[in-house]
């Protein structure tokens, strides 16, 4: 059932503020989007059936009178009044997109059906969260956007990785056929604060596992790599990338493209948290890509953006997040803004 909200286009018509839609805005990026562009005087609407996001990401939002939130699944249909789309709507963590396969792919490809009618509909410009596994386990590194990957189309990451895939032909397809304002970000494993403490990806896995003194659990051997990005910076890249001042109508690359082993991220985290934890060898789990890292070249040379966020600094904010998460779960609830 949808929850009920403020009239968008009531504070768009009053303050001339632009309506922003954001899908999946009650999960971990999608939250700190919705922050983000509140802060800078939009009208937010976030749209989510709440299925791996959360209302303690939200609540201290709700103070902004320009903020609200309706629960609902885009794999059904909606009309808004909006004058922009973020489409992030889709659990991106392997342990939550493999527990629903056909849904992943449903959202993917039906949700971002939906999204894109709606912005014909309302002439908005539309943003898709797309991903690296664009990319499946790659034979090019670092991997360009002009790279068409290494994918398997029938696996357990294949509702994700095909679903994406999907979801970037259509947006390919709605903006020659129908002249939409299409951007579509590209991006590589992001970490950061309002990760869901059993979000089962690596470095909440990791930093959750060393705060209570439990076994860290590397798959394989932990030779294979990551490129870490920390949040603040992936959101500055979205919100460049949907600037006017950009015409950008292809996928571009969002990440960090300094690379690191898994067993690198363990020990990392271990120093940082001065666990007593030891790392424990579990089975690398099937297509689990070997090397991964982004070329940012056309994100460097067109929004100018690169990130500046060390892992070793993210982790920290990120461990602090977390500590303070095992103490209290609802601390977001006094965050400040
Ligand atoms: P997340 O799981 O925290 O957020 C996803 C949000 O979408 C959640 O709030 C969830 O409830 C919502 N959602 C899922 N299916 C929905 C549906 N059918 N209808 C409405 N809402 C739905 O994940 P995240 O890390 O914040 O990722 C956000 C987006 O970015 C995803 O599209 C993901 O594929 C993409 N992405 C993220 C990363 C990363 O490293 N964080 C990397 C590549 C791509
Ligand atoms: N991984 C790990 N231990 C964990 C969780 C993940 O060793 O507890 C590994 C996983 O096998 C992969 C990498 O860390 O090689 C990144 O996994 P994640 O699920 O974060 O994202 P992916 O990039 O695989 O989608």
């Amino acid at each position: 059932m949808n929850m009920p909200f403020r009239s968008a286009s009531l504070y768009s018509k009053m303050f001339e503020r632009r309506t922003v839609l954001i899908a999946g805005g009650a999960g971990f990026l999608g939250s700190h989007l919705c922050e983000r562009l509140l802060r800078s005087g939009c009208q937010v609407i976030c749209l989510d059936d709440f299925s791996t996001g959360r209302m303690e990401n939200l609540r201290h939002l709700l103070r902004f009178d320009t903020f609200s939130f309706i629960r609902h699944d885009i794999v059904n249909s909606i009309d808004l009044p909006i004058d922009e789309i973020y489409n992030l709507a889709c659990p991106a963590s392997p342990v939550h997109y493999q527990a629903d396969p056909v849904q992943t792919m449903k959202t993917c490809v039906f949700g971002s059906l939906n999204l894109l009618e709606l912005a014909v509909r309302h002439q908005a410009r539309i943003f898709q969260a797309s991903t690296s596994e664009i990319y499946g386990d790659p034979h090019v590194h670092p991997q360009p956007e002009g790279y068409w990957g290494n994918v398997n189309s029938f696996g357990p990451r294949s509702c994700y990785d095909e679903g994406k895939r999907s979801a970037e032909t259509l947006f390919h397809d709605f903006h020659t056929r129908h002249g939409v304002d299409i951007r579509i970000a590209r991006i590589f494993n992001t970490y950061g604060p309002r990760m869901r403490p059993d979000d089962g990806r690596v470095v909440s896995n990791f930093i959750v596992q060393a705060l209570k003194g439990q076994p860290i659990t590397v798959y394989g051997d932990g030779s294979q790599t990551r490129s870490f990005c920390y949040v603040d910076d992936l959101i500055e890249g979205f919100t460049r990338l949907m600037s006017d001042s950009v015409t950008l109508n292809v996928p571009v690359n969002l990440g960090n493209p300094v690379e690191f082993s898994v067993r690198e991220l363990a020990e990392q985290v271990i120093a940082l948290t001065r666990s007593p934890s030891k790392i424990v060898y579990k089975p690398l789990p099937i297509d689990d890509p070997r090397q991964r890292r982004p070329d940012i070249t056309t994100a460097k040379q067109e929004l100018g953006w690169e990130p500046s966020i060390a892992l070793a600094e993210g982790l920290e904010a990120t461990v602090a997040y977390f500590e303070r998460q095992l103490v209290r779960p609802n601390s977001e609830l006094v965050e400040v803004v």
